[in-house]
């Protein structure tokens, strides 16, 4: 497949990148170097959302995976990680590399992703749908656990010789804890390809912004707001606005929240409110199990000083103007409803699709003098969507339940807007010779292309799905 007959010859060792997923859309995060003597998998994530990307996951995986040497993941989300214990299961054996935080999160959430795997086959072959008969995982609970043994974690900023002349350096990228941007080394040609990863913002109140590249010849960039810049947010006075509001009236607050980061977030601006007496000191539920997983995670990185997170998060009690109780069980959870008065309730999904969320949301959601607060991005379609559209009647659980309660979308988004992913593209120095845009929807990917293009004369492309590029500068000689 390398030899031209009108052009020259190309070495069979040419480096090249291979985009397996996360092309014309979000997830799916995976892309292979392969430098000839050496395939390194950058991220190993699932396809998510609408059923054609999820059933991509059964595709058969393009190289073999007991080809691959090495995956290195950026981060947590099942996006990116996700798809690790499948490819395991068809026999990949090499090491995982990750940092800390990506290694302490992907184990709760890889986890929770092989028992759910579980129960949707069970739920299949109980109720007599599915392409495989019986109904079958995409992987179990056990494979997930026998994934994460391939685990080594690494730290931030120090070079991790891959062998085969590759190194690779993991940048903090501000997103979620434990997330990184990656950097490539190779020595022969000698080429540095930097991954982004999903990158954060500047503003994220626990962790330090996104690391500048130094330089890249190849850059490798998200972007999933490629074509949005945010709006300047007031969160705070925002939230202390709208819960105040309900508590005037007798009512209660109710925020569903992704069980990572985002929930650390909404957390930590109560935190500041409840400090500045701008809120009351009421009762603060924080109703997912995976969140009070997740929490402790980020309260052992601010305990041990992580060098990604905020100096003055540093050997801190996160929360500590909080009154916050963590609810484990089930019973636990149910007992809220029996509850009255200011407080809040934060749980999980973010988008209300799932969780116990959707409990309180039918317990709550009929009370004039309640507030339900979105904080995140809301899927076109999904049921946060229709709240936050004004919607009078949502389904829940199979029946309609009437909305009185007032409903509003307070945005707290971790992920660079299309002025902050080119402000990491372009902190190279040199600006890299090729830019893959990669990991949005199309309209998204193509206007950071053509923003980078047309604001610095870049060469950015957006590749299509199992595109192989060189990354060497092709030539005649
Ligand atoms: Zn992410």
């Amino acid at each position: 497949m390398w030899s031209d007959e009108k052009g020259p010859m190309v070495s069979k060792h040419a480096p090249t990148l291979r985009f397996l997923g996360a092309a014309g859309t979000v997830t799916g995060s995976r892309t292979l170097l392969d430098t000839g003597d050496t395939r390194i998998l950058v991220d190993c994530g699932l396809f998510q959302g609408r059923k054609h990307l999820r059933m991509m996951n059964w595709d058969p995986f393009p190289v073999e995976p007991e080809s691959i040497d090495a995956v290195l993941l950026t981060h947590a989300h099942l996006d990116h990680c996700g798809y690790l214990p499948r490819l395991v299961r068809l026999g990949f054996r090499g090491p995982v590399y990750c940092t800390e935080g990506t290694r302490r999160l992907a184990e709760i959430i890889l986890a929770d992703s092989g028992h759910l795997q579980e129960e949707q086959a069970a739920h299949a072959n109980r109720h007599g749908y599915s392409r495989h008969d019986p109904a079958l995982p995409l992987y179990t609970e056990e494979d997930a656990q026998r994934c994460l043994l391939l685990f080594n974690t690494v730290e931030f900023d120090a070079p991790v010789d891959l062998g085969s002349a590759v190194d690779a350096t993991f940048l903090g990228a501000g997103h979620i804890l434990g997330a990184a941007s990656v950097a490539l080394d190779l020595q022969r040609p000698s080429i540095r390809a930097v991954f982004s990863g999903d990158l954060g913002r500047p503003n994220h109140p626990l962790l330090l912004p996104p690391e500048t590249i130094d330089h890249a010849d190849v850059a490798v960039v998200e972007s999933t707001y490629g074509d949005e810049e945010h709006l300047e947010e007031h969160p705070q006075a925002d939230l202390a606005e709208a819960i105040e509001t309900a508590f005037e009236m007798g009512g209660m607050a109710l925020i569903p929240a992704f069980a990572v980061d985002r929930t650390e977030v909404v957390l930590h601006h109560l935190d500041r409110l409840v400090a500045e007496g701008r809120l009351p000191d009421v009762p603060v539920f924080l109703d997912s199990p995976m969140a009070n997983r997740a929490l402790e995670v980020y309260q052992d990185a601010a305990t041990r000083c992580s060098p990604e997170m905020r100096p003055e998060m540093h050997g801190r009690r996160l929360f500590r103007s909080l009154r916050l109780e963590p609810i484990r069980s089930v019973d636990e959870s149910k007992e809220l409803n029996h509850r009255d008065g200011p407080m809040i309730i934060i749980s999980a999904s973010g988008m209300a699709t799932g969780g116990r969320v959707v409990h309180h949301l039918i317990h709550r959601v009929g009370d004039e003098r309640n507030v339900v607060i979105m904080v995140g991005f809301q899927a076109p379609g999904t049921r946060g969507d229709r709240l936050v559209r004004g919607e009078h009647n949502v389904k829940m659980l199979g029946g309609y339940h009437q909305v009185h309660a007032r409903i509003l979308r307070i945005d707290m988004s971790t992920h660079a807007d299309q002025s902050e992913l080119i402000d990491w593209v372009t902190t190279s120095s040199p600006l890299p010779r090729t830019v893959y845009v990669h990991h949005g929807e199309p309209e998204a990917s193509q206007a950071l292309a053509d923003a980078l293009h047309e604001e610095f004369g870049l060469s950015a492309i957006t590749p299509a799905k199992d595109e192989v590029v060189r990354m060497d500068p092709v030539s005649w000689t």
